[in-house]
């Protein structure tokens, strides 16, 4: 109500001037006639104005029809300042009103709406003659029309009130659906169910979270799988070794005692039994340490083909033993690297060379060096591996064959170590190698190591 009337008022204001002035326009026309002034007329019809034309001798040209009706001021008695008028009867009086103030307008009550009302006049000059428009209006709107409004407003405001409790109820469910959901699978995953899956949404907060908390998910369970996978391996790999000295211990107890001869064969079980444990355990922890991150890299220049002939020295032995060939094709070449770590997967490339290799059999040990990397190569005529199992021997306690004779000292982490030292060094490594025929195990090394961030 406080908005709807001042607004109604500059309305009104403003249709007025705009008929006047298209009125004004029409009579300065050389040639009007009541066709144009018709159309002109609409828009008085349209707009609660009543009107009228005079000309200089004060006679009514034209009186359009409008749409105020009995409110129409023009043919009523009204007082202006002491003057008692009644315009469409007696229009002299207020044409003077205008010829001495052009154009005329003032504000009066209506007896019959209790209204203000305009009153309105313009003198038009043209060529010819004299015109006087006279134009009434309403300045406020009548009560039926304020209700009209009012109700209409009551039924947008309820309507646009519907529409956003039902977009509100749309957005809350969309929104608070996929926490719901989340929630869900977090309570799965706090039970251990690692298949607990978080669905992303078309808002983006909610994907990041999604996609962290899958990632999460995807981690934790990865860490399950590698605790389960160690549970069940060390206890395996640990429970054999204590079996067979238990075992063997009894023997020597009850049996070989007194027998030096057997007694020993029975003590060399064990002792061989406890080396494998003790080198599985360094293994393990070696694993982990390089896995965790714990360990940093000791990088220095130094001479490959030196370190090869130190590894070959430890495996020395076991070389003669077997009476293998070995062929070492190496050149000079320094690289940047940690030296013992790498002395330690030359040492397992060449110690599972010797160990899958048959007896007098041959091993090449050689160096290929690249502009700015050395490859080092480990070649062997031993058993070779399947090709379905090329991917997996790198991974943990893989081992091709499992009843493989454990006293050749195979606990199945040197190669996972060794692929960790090499990642470590961000070196490229691999394995080329062919069932029954042998297997090539390689690395590169960059001649200048730079770390990548
Ligand atoms: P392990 O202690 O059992 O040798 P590794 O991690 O060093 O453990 O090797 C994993 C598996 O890969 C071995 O069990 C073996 O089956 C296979 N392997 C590794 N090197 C060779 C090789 N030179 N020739 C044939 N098989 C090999």
């Amino acid at each position: 109500m406080v908005l709807i009337k001042p607004y109604y008022r500059d309305d009104r204001l403003r249709i007025i001037d705009s008929i006047s002035s298209t009125m004004e326009s029409l009579l300065l026309k050389d040639n009007v006639n009541n066709n144009d002034l018709d159309s002109a007329a609409r828009t008085i019809i349209g707009n609660n104005v009543c009107a009228i034309i005079y000309n200089e001798n004060n006679k009514s040209i034209y009186y359009p029809p409008d749409s105020l009706g009995q409110l129409c001021m023009l043919d009523k008695q009204i007082n202006i300042e002491d003057e008692t008028f009644i315009i469409r009867e007696n229009p002299e009086n207020f044409i003077e009103r205008i010829k001495k103030e052009n154009p005329y307008s003032i504000t009066l009550n209506s007896q019959l709406t209790n209204t203000e009302m305009l009153l309105y006049g313009k003198q038009i000059k043209t060529n010819l003659a004299n015109y006087y428009l006279i134009l009434n209006t309403p300045l406020e709107p009548v009560e039926s029309y304020i209700d009209f409004i009012m109700n209409q407003y009551l039924y947008l405001a309820i309507i646009v009130m519907l529409i956003s409790l039902v977009v509100a109820f749309f957005l809350a469910r969309r929104i608070s659906s996929p926490i719901v959901q989340m929630k869900n699978e977090a309570n799965k995953l706090a039970m251990g169910n690692y298949d607990a899956k978080f669905e992303t949404n078309s808002f983006s907060e909610i994907n990041d979270l999604a996609s962290t908390l899958d990632d999460a998910t995807e981690k934790l369970s990865k860490v399950n799988d590698l605790r389960k996978d160690l549970v069940a391996n060390v206890s395996h790999d640990i429970k054999t070794p204590l079996t067979m000295i238990k075992a063997y211990a009894e023997m020597i107890k009850d049996i070989s005692g007194n027998d030096p001869e057997k007694r020993n064969e029975h003590l060399d079980v064990i002792i061989q039994e406890t080396e494998y444990l003790d080198k599985l355990v360094s293994d393990m922890s070696e694993l982990s340490k390089l896995q965790s991150g714990i360990i940093e890299l000791n990088l220095n220049n130094f001479d490959l083909k030196k370190c090869v002939n130190n590894v070959v020295l430890l495996l020395s032995n076991l070389i003669k033993e077997k009476n293998i060939n070995l062929v070492l094709d190496l050149d000079d070449c320094v690289v940047y690297a940690d030296e013992i770590k790498i002395s330690q997967v030359i040492y397992n490339y060449l110690s599972n060379a010797l160990k899958y290799s048959e007896d007098n059999s041959k091993i090449i040990i050689k160096t290929i060096d690249d502009e700015d990397k050395v490859r080092l190569e480990v070649k062997d005529e031993g058993s070779g591996i399947p090709q379905d199992a090329l991917p997996y021997i790198w991974d943990r306690y893989y081992k091709v064959d499992k009843n493989f004779n454990r006293s050749v000292n195979s606990t199945g982490l040197g190669l996972a170590i060794a692929k960790a030292i090499l990642e470590a060094h961000k070196a490229k490594y691999g394995v080329e190698s062919i069932e029954k025929q042998g297997s090539t195990f390689y690395f590169e090394l960059s001649k200048d190591y730079e770390e990548e961030n």
